[in-house]
């Protein structure tokens, strides 16, 4: 059986056009639902991640609206509601669509936490745009006020704080669900693991963990806790068919089965951005380099072609078979039982 980990991007649970309420990302989820659904279906043990920055937005957003009233809480709080919000849109949404093709699983979100280390170079230079949009003078307040490193965003016209985005270390409940699933659990549960990236924290004194204001990447994360939990795939779904290169040129190529070296010369050539493309391109490679059978960016509708090696950009680690990909023969292999 294969332990195939599905990395959700912002759209599956919520549409750009989209105005932000629950009735259009339950609508969204339930798309997402289906095409999870049939990993399970065709025998996967799955796992689900997800995105959290719009939702985060939003709370950043409400607090700022209420904080006259309401005590303003530390950011990373933040980041656990979400994973509970979004969890529980995986959970309601991909029980039921589980349950009509005759796989019932309880779906189980972890509010996740993963360690990062306090000397990461991103905590000296913040750069991660959070929250609303300020004017000069209120950007001025903001940092002398509440320490915030603030940044002008020239093409959107305004203001944002800024926070760092350190490389994610460890995910702190990554063995106990490994355990989990190695003992069987998989054929029962679908867990809901580090959303957003998890919650970012650091050792303190004591052993204690101490949250930080920081935004973790959620694909980066994806790949660590593929790598913890020893999944055999990795597919980040997002919304364009996969990796392009000569992105947005009159020169655009999507790429299809690739090689890590390639894709790690394009990637240092540049060919992916920082914030959006970059991040799942080094996430696929950093799985595959550390024994993940194979690795894919693809969009939701080809999430079933993708997993056999049929869509998106994939890229293959040393562990994976030559010719069609396992995960296509055993399918075959179960048809002729
Ligand atoms: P998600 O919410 O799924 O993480 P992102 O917006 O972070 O989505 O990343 C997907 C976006 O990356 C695409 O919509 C596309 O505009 C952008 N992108 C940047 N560079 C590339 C590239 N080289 N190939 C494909 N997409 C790219
Ligand atoms: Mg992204």
């Amino acid at each position: 059986m294969s332990r195939v980990v599905v990395a959700l991007g912002g759209n599956a649970i919520q549409r750009a056009h989209d105005s932000g309420t629950w009735e259009e990302a339950t609508r969204q989820m339930r798309r997402t639902a289906g095409s999870l659904a049939s990993v399970v279906r065709e025998g996967h043990e799955l796992v689900v991640t997800h995105g959290n920055g719009p939702q985060v937005g939003v709370l950043l957003q409400e607090e700022e609206l209420a904080a006259s009233k309401i005590p303003v809480l530390p950011m990373y709080v933040a980041g656990a509601e979400t994973e509970g919000q979004i969890g529980f849109l995986v959970a309601q949404e991909l029980s039921s669509a589980l349950s009509r093709v005759g796989r019932r699983r309880a779906v189980i979100p972890v509010v996740s936490r993963t360690e990062v280390s306090r000397r990461d170079p991103a905590f000296r230079s913040p750069s991660k745009p959070v929250g609303s949009f300020y004017s000069a003078q209120a950007a001025q307040r903001l940092h002398s006020e509440n320490g915030w490193t603030m940044q002008e965003d020239k093409e959107r016209g305004g203001w944002r704080r800024v926070v760092p985005s350190p490389i994610p270390l460890r995910w702190l409940e990554g063995e106990a669900i490994r355990a989990a699933l190695d003992a069987g659990l998989g054929s029962q549960c679908v867990f809901v693991v580090t959303g957003g990236g998890g919650v970012p924290v650091v050792p303190g004194s004591g052993g204690h963990w101490v949250g930080v204001d920081a935004v973790i990447d959620k694909d980066l994360a994806a790949a660590l806790a593929a790598r913890q939990l020893n999944a055999s795939d990795l597919i980040i779904v997002t919304d364009v068919p996969g990796a392009a290169v000569g992105f947005g040129t009159p020169h655009e190529r999507w790429l299809g089965r690739v090689t890590a070296q390639e894709l790690g010369a394009y990637l240092r050539k540049g060919e992916f951005a920082a914030g959006s493309m970059g991040p799942k391109v080094e996430a696929i490679l950093d799985f595959v380099r550390h024994g993940g059978r194979r690795a894919v960016i693809s969009d939701i509708p080809s999430l079933s072609a993708a997993i056999h090696g049929e869509a998106g950009t994939q890229v293959e680690g040393p562990g994976a078979p030559p010719g069609p990909s396992r995960l296509r023969r055993s399918r075959r292999t179960r048809g002729r039982k």
